[in-house]
This record gives C-alpha cells, structure tokens and sequence, in this order.
C-alpha cells in the first residue's frame, strides 16, 4: 500500500516533491517534542495546487496526514502517529502582498515569523506576535498553534492578528474565510475556529494578517531581585497600576545562571528573581513607564534596575531570553518546557505551587515565561538513563498542570496540546465541550484522517 501510495503522488506531483527513502522520513519522524514516529511519505508542497491534490489522494485513499512548518512545537503536534502523508509547507513561503491602505500582509504559511516581522517593519509597520522561536517557526505554524510570546501581554498573541485564511479541507476543496477587512460579522466566524487547531481541521494555503503602525520608541530594563515572590508581586503592581510593558519576562535563578553559562546576557547571577521588561510608544510616553515600572519595582524590594542604553545592549538582554530552551538543554540531556497558564493575579502563587512541587521531588524546575500573561514555563529537565528521575517525569508534569487548573487557569497558553497534553484535556475541558468540539471535528474531518491522535 504504501508503495503504491508513493507512486500515485510521484506521478500526480512530480518525483522531486516526494520523499520516501528512509533516512528522508526519519527526518520527518520527531520535533522539538520527545516523542517520535515514522511517516510512510513526505511529500514537499509549493503552491495550493499541490496541497489540494496531496489532500484528493489522502480522502480518497483515508490516508493521514500532517501539516508541518519548521517542526519547533514542543506538544508532538507534527509527529505523524499513525503514518501516512508528512505534509512540508516550508517551501510556500512567499510574501504575497504588503498593504499599507488597509494595513495587512497576505502571506504563504511556510514564511518564516522574523522574516515577515522584518519585511512590514522596513514599511514602517509592525507584526507583534513573537514567538521566541521567530527565527525559526512559519507562520502557519504560529496560526495553526495561535501561538504568542513576551509581547502578548500588550498585543496579543497571534489569534488577535489573523483577518483571513485560504484552509484546504479534508476533502481537497479549497475554503476562503474573512478577508482584508477588520469588521464583518456575517455567521460564523470561520477563521477564528481554525486558529488553534494544530493541523486536524485543514491545511492553510493563504494567510492574510492585520498590522499596525510601528511604535515610535522602545526600551528595556532589567530588575534583579533577592526574592522569587517579589518579582511575581512586581508583575502584579505593574498591571494594576494600569501599565501594560510591551513585554515583561520573569526568570528564576537557575534559569538565570544557566542562561548566562550559554551565553552572556548581562544577568546578574545571584539574583533569585529577574523581571525583563520592555515599554514602547511614544518618546514621552516611554520615558514615563520606565520612571513609574523602576518606582513600583523598588517598592517591591527590587535590589537592582538598570536600563539599557542602547539598542545592543537591549538585544542582549533579550537574546539571553530566547536562547533560555538551549541554554537548559546544556544541563540535562532532555528538557520538557511546560506551559501553565494562572490568571496574571496568582501568577505569584502559581510561581510558588511550581517551587514547591520540584521540592516535594528534589529536582530542579528552571522556570521563566510570560509573566504579564501568567504563563509560566517550568522546564521539566531529565536524563533519560537514569530510571528515577524518568519515572518522575509524568507525575511532576500533572502536578504543574492540576495547580494550574485549581487556579483557574489552562494547561496551555501557547505550545498547544498534541500528543504531550492530550491526556489532562479532560482536567480543563466538561464532557460538553469535549462533545462539540468532537462535532466539529467531524464535520470538518469525517474519516478523521488529519492530523489523527492529536487533542482528542
Ligand atoms: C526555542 C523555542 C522557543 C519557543 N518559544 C515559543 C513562544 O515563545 N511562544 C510560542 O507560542 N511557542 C514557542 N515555541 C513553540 C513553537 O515554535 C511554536 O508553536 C510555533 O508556532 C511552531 O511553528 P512551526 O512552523 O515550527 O510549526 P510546526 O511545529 O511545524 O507545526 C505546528 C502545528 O501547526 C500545524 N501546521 C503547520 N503548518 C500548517 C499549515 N500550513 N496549515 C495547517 N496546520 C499547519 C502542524 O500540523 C502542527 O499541528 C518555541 C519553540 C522553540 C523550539
């Protein structure tokens, strides 16, 4: 069969687009995830063309298939658990159209986020969504992820971006949704339903995004602190005296070493707590945060501020951030990053539920994230050879997920479920949610042949 299956698509789309040799799958085979499984054929897309067709075999033949960008999620949402097709959008990757008028991008998913960041702002405009793997990620991943980074806090996460999409269905038809507008309100809102359904819902081909102007000005400060709870206080007081930074990261201490053995980023390492923080907007308006966040950050015993004065030393700081995940991964042969989210008002008590469950273990949990969001990344990190501490693994992660819940939170903010949290859906979700959102799937997927295995 699946001889057969790698003929039909050599011969419907060209051999040069199909891989099928073993050492081509195993590339295929994991992602940033630990977990792994072979397809039986990939298959490189460059235009819609080639996806519907892709999309007729796979239906007809009730074939699985998965979508996959640049394979950095970290939930096992591109493994391809059942076999099948591979999907690899990575070479649709144009830039379609700039519009200034109405202010949008319409682009290809397989765009890499930071090349797209750099193309609107050499038009002066801006695209916030950050993941911090932008250098890497596409931007149908971000959207099939909805994911977001260290500026959600002021601008949202990708959801809050995405006007229209062209999603090739199950059955190969092509389905356009929304458009350049950023008012329309005629039924349902197709496009917001797709955002977040990690591949098991369509294939997007066509991806138009909303932009806003660039601001002005940015800068960046540091505050070190002796105290992990001060530093969640100070996020605390800083939204509720009615700042929202353009992002405000929290790192604990061994993050903070770990990050400055990897590179060197400026952090203090003795500091148990530190707070990145970034303002923007205009000249005045910037220099004003700066004054009330350094104001508010003493108060709640921050021991050391320092602003950066220029935009070098600004990239420092802010590279030391997204090089966090390598930086961990010298520690220990494998790093599992989680992704709790807590209402922003229990960050602190999520940030001392996620210290008390690695006491209760004797393990080291290097926590940092998106603190103005409260969504906290507790990096379960572990050797694999060492029985103990591998059998801790999936114990300390539903604990980190069940504090979140108690809280009022979610078991993802961003890095989605997939394989890694399909089993704590049910802690979040009734039985009534689980149903519709099943129905909805079915309506989509009826043979359930996209992205099988995944969520549900
Ligand atoms: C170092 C590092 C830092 C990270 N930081 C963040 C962060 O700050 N915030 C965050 O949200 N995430 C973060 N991530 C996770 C990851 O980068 C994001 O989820 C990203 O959006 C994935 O993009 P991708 O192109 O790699 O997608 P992939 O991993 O290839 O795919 C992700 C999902 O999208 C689906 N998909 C891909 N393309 C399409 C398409 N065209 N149509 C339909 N479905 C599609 C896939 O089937 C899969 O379900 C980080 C990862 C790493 C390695």
């Amino acid at each position: 069969m699946q001889r057969d299956l790698v003929k039909e698509l050599e011969k419907t789309l060209g051999a040069e687009k199909v891989l099928s040799r073993t050492e081509d799958l195993s590339c295929y085979s994991y992602d940033v995830s630990t977990y792994q499984h072979l397809p039986d054929v990939v298959v490189t897309a460059h235009c819609r063309d080639d996806v519907v067709k892709v999309m007729e075999i796979a239906a007809r033949r009730k074939v699985p298939i998965v979508s996959r960008g640049s394979a950095t999620n970290m939930c096992g949402a591109t493994i391809p658990l059942h076999g099948g097709i591979v999907l690899d959008i990575l070479s649709m990757n144009r830039i379609l159209e700039i519009d200034r008028e109405n202010l949008t991008v319409t682009c290809q998913p397989g765009v890499i986020t930071l090349d797209l960041q750099t193309a609107v702002e050499a038009e002066g405009l801006f695209y916030p969504p950050d993941p911090q793997s932008l250098n890497m990620s596409t931007i149908g991943g971000n959207v099939a992820l909805d994911s977001g980074g260290p500026r959600a806090v002021k601008y949202g996460v990708t959801r809050n971006y995405v006007l229209g999409l062209e999603t090739i269905l199950a059955n190969g038809k092509v389905l356009r949704s929304g458009g350049t507008t950023t008012k329309d309100v005629s039924g349902y809102n197709l496009t917001q339903l797709l955002v977040g359904s990690e591949g098991t819902l369509g294939v997007f081909t066509e991806i138009i995004l909303r932009l806003l102007p660039l601001p002005e000005a940015k800068r960046t400060l540091i505050c070190a602190f002796d105290d992990l709870a001060d530093t969640s206080r100070t996020v605390t007081k800083i939204i509720d005296h009615k700042i929202v930074p353009s992002m405000l990261e929290l790192l604990d201490k061994i993050s903070i070493e770990l990050i400055q053995r990897y590179m060197d980023a400026g952090y203090p390492t003795d500091a148990e707590g530190l707070l990145l923080i970034e303002v923007d907007g205009s000249l005045s308006d910037v220099d004003q945060q700066i004054d009330t966040i350094s104001k508010l950050s003493r108060e709640c015993n921050a021991r050391d501020i320092r602003i950066a004065s220029t935009p070098a030393e600004a990239e420092a700081i802010w590279a030391g951030r997204r090089s966090a995940f390598a930086a961990l991964s010298a520690y220990k042969p494998v790093v599992v990053p989680e992704d709790a989210v807590a209402p922003r008002n229990r960050l602190p008590e999520m940030v001392a539920r996620v210290q008390s469950i690695a006491e209760e273990y004797g393990v080291l949990l290097p926590t940092f994230g998106h603190a103005g969001d409260g969504n906290v990344h507790p990096n379960i990190c572990f050797d694999p050879r060492n029985e103990v501490e591998t059998a801790t693994v999936p114990l300390i992660k539903d604990k980190i997920y069940q504090a979140a819940i108690s809280l009022g939170g979610s078991i993802t903010g961003e890095h989605g479920v997939g394989i890694a949290k399909k089993h704590l859906f049910g802690l979040q979700h009734s039985e009534l949610a689980l149903q519709m959102m099943q129905g909805i799937k079915t309506v989509f997927d009826p043979h359930n042949i996209l992205n099988p295995g995944k969520a549900f």
